[in-house]
């Protein structure tokens, strides 16, 4: 298990570097660049000045992988779309990750059914949901977006989709997982949430800017464990897991699902991003909808991230937990989001 606030893996100065950070076009958004904040506090708390492009983000400390792969493109001057697309296919193809595609835990009748969205800088969106035998879904979810005249594809017809495009059909129920599951029969309590140290929820987002300043995200998942069978999360819907602006910035969600989708989380946090809003402020707000709703908040946990198109960084969830990674040229640092004091 990491611990908080660690610096994991370092490709250059690290946390010191991150203090030279240059200011970036926050102009750009009619915003003046925030207060000098402390070193630690711009990191832990990253609202300040913005972060060297290119950069990328994710959630959660599986995203450390997934950023490293993402980096790869990211640094030879490649497309963000690619870098966001190969970064969360990491994360898919890891059975330890057992929230995410294969080794994913099932949903309550033992089936591992995947949801994944991804857009571009021009505001192109595809997804799928529903999916299931399938290792990639961000990969057939690019493929709705950039092959057809549609944005989403669900259940069989995804999977057609899929096999008829050459990805191949694929058992992606672990041992480990269906373990997991069977020891979960036993009493079939099924709770939506339950803390971080729980398996049953920690979908992948991934936002990335590239060295021509152009913005994409994707997310990936096999939402809610224990589920019931046909549910579909936040995770493919465009707006709620995932929204991308490459005027604004870029946001995602992770976390349960319904609370995302009644709050259309990621398009609001993009739109207070657009109205003036530090990422961390929009980020904060979209989590204050959720609470303001919810009376028994303290038993829902969601978590957003966000950048703007200048590479400031924002993130906030409801329970404390929610870890996210950030990489650029300085490193790839793993942080804990602030979250909600009630
Ligand atoms: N957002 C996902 C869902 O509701 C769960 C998660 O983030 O792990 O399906």
């Amino acid at each position: 298990m990491t611990t908080r606030r660690e610096f994991l893996i370092g490709t250059g100065a690290g946390i010191a570097a991150l203090g030279t950070a240059r200011l970036g076009n926050a102009q750009d958004l009619g915003q003046r660049p925030e207060p000098e904040l402390g070193l630690i506090d711009k990191i832990v708390h990253p609202q300040g000045r913005p972060l060297r492009l290119p950069l990328v983000v994710s959630t959660w400390d599986h995203g450390l992988a997934a950023n490293q792969s993402a980096w790869e493109i990211l640094k030879d001057g490649g497309r963000a779309l690619d870098a966001v697309e190969q970064g969360v296919r990491v994360t898919e193809a890891d059975p330890e990750v057992r929230s995410v595609g294969y080794g994913g835990l099932p949903d309550r009748e033992g089936n591992v059914t995947l949801d994944s969205c991804i857009m571009d800088e021009t505001g192109n969106a595809g997804s799928v949901a529903f999916l299931q035998n399938i290792m990639h879904p961000i990969s057939v979810a690019r493929k709705v977006m950039e092959d057809t005249p549609h944005v989403m594809l669900v259940g069989e017809g995804a999977r057609h989709f899929a096999m008829d495009n050459g990805f191949p059909e694929e058992d992606l129920l672990t041992e480990k997982s269906r373990r997991t599951w069977k020891e979960w029969l036993k009493t079939s309590e099924y709770k939506p949430w339950a803390p971080a140290s729980d398996p049953a929820h920690d979908t992948i987002s991934m936002l990335a800017i590239d060295k021509q300043n152009n913005l994409s995200g994707s997310c990936t998942t096999s939402g809610l464990a224990f589920k019931m069978h046909g549910r579909v999360g936040d995770s493919p819907i465009i707006g709620a897991s995932l929204f991308v602006d490459n005027e604004v910035g870029a946001a995602c969600a992770t976390g349960v699902g319904e609370e995302v989708m009644k709050t259309v989380g990621s398009f609001l946090i993009v739109e207070l991003m657009r109205q003036g809003m530090s990422p961390q402020k929009a980020c904060r707000e979209g989590i204050r909808r959720i609470v303001a709703r919810n009376p028994d908040w303290r038993d829902v946990q969601v978590g957003y991230l966000a950048v703007d198109r200048s590479g400031r960084v924002g993130a906030f969830c409801i329970q404390p937990g929610f870890q996210f990674s950030v990489m650029n040229e300085q490193g790839n640092l793993l942080l804990d989001a602030e979250h909600w004091e009630g």
